[in-house]
């Protein structure tokens, strides 16, 4: 009943698309997030789902059911926006507790559903504070808890963490992940920031200006992006991206990219996939699967600059189009001015058609 479709969903403001036909389907119980840079469509979406914009065209289902006319009060989702939308003038009991009582619940029963969800949403020493004397994290804390105690079959978060400090944001991402655990709802979830999608949900969406750019589960996304957009914007730093043609070698097939050199020979089945395609293509591997070569053999490049971060080391190299960057678990000694040998792990290789963006998909 709570799976939810978009069928060819699509939303203009004027002569401006916000959204182009768009097509998911989210599983009953799925946790979806919905991921991409300002601007995208993200919040158009959600916004659809909950019924507090009308579609230009297409359809969003609820199960079997057409939810075209349905109200937002009607539809059954729970709603949690980036501000916190809570009475400051109530206690956090008050607060929790303000859904049950409206829908009638009888006493014995709100209390127990206040007790959970403290308990869960870590609240039940602030039970009887005063909401206006709360801090905003702890708000955004009451402002979901509220959200939850209506057990929606349907929650829907559109950034709810992008207002709290990043140590609490770390904390509420497994208490946001259990919640859903434990009421086993269709959660969606708006956001821009790649770590909170890539550690709570089970798939993601991509979007790009109005386009759905690929789902995924997280590992699907990071390991084979379906397209250019979607290499650069997942990782941190994202997908290093040379251009080059495919060449043949007394190794085997390669990249050769202009005064880059030539890559090390492409692994056997995309080599086999690539061969005798005309046109340029964009070599592809993550910052973080490559190796120092000891034998030469990879691409030389200067070192533009080194970042410490932690045990982590990023190295900058090479310039302009030709920059890439490779991540280190520890520090390799590398400094600005040297020439460093750099090896992509054969595995980790993808290559894109550079005119269409679009992965070159092997087999
Ligand atoms: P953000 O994280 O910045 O909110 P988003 O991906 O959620 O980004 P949306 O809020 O869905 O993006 O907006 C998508 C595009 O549609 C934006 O360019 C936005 O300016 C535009 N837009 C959204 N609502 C309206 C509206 N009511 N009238 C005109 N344009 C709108």
């Amino acid at each position: 009943m709570s799976a939810i479709q978009l069928r060819n969903l699509t939303k203009t403001f004027g002569d401006f698309t916000a959204l182009k036909t768009m097509d998911l389907e989210i599983a009953d119980g799925e946790f979806m997030a919905l991921l991409g840079p300002s601007g995208c469509g993200k919040s158009t979406t959600m916004n659809m789902i909950a019924g507090m914009e009308e579609p230009t065209s297409g359809k969003i289902l609820f199960g079997e059911r057409d939810m075209a006319g349905v109200p937002m009060g009607r539809r059954g989702v729970g709603f949690v926006f980036q501000n916190y939308a809570i009475f400051t003038h109530m206690t956090v009991r008050q607060n929790l507790a303000y859904g049950p009582r409206m829908r009638g619940a009888a006493k014995a029963e709100i209390d127990r559903r206040v007790g959970a969800i403290a308990e869960l949403l870590q609240l039940t020493p602030l039970l009887e504070r005063n909401a206006d004397r709360l801090s905003v994290n702890i708000l955004q804390r009451v402002a979901i808890g509220r959200s939850a105690i209506m057990e929606p079959a349907i929650f829907l978060l559109d950034e709810p963490l992008s207002n709290v400090d990043a140590a609490f944001r770390a904390v509420m991402r497994t208490e946001l992940k259990q919640l859903q655990r434990q009421f086993r709802q269709t959660m969606v979830y708006v956001t821009h920031d790649q770590l909170e999608a890539m550690t709570m949900a089970d798939r993601i969406a991509v979007m790009d200006r109005g386009v759905l750019q690929q789902v995924g589960t997280p590992l699907e996304v990071y390991n084979n992006p379906a397209n250019v957009f979607v290499a650069r914007f997942i990782g941190a730093p994202g997908m290093n991206l040379l251009r080059g043609r495919p060449a043949e070698s007394d190794r085997g097939l390669v990249v050769d990219l202009g005064p880059l050199g030539i890559t090390p020979p492409l692994p056997d089945e995309l080599a086999a996939t690539l061969r005798g395609a005309r046109g340029d293509v964009l070599y592809g591997f993550r910052p973080e699967q490559v190796a120092l070569a000891q034998d030469g053999r990879g691409l030389a490049m200067p070192v533009t600059f080194v970042e410490r971060i932690g045990a982590r080391t990023i190295v900058h190299l090479g310039q302009g189009e030709g920059a890439v960057k490779a991540v280190f678990d520890n520090d390799v000694g590398l400094s600005i001015g040297q020439t460093a040998v750099v090896a992509p792990l054969s595995s980790s290789v993808r290559v894109f058609d550079a005119a269409s963006g679009l992965a070159v998909r092997v087999g």
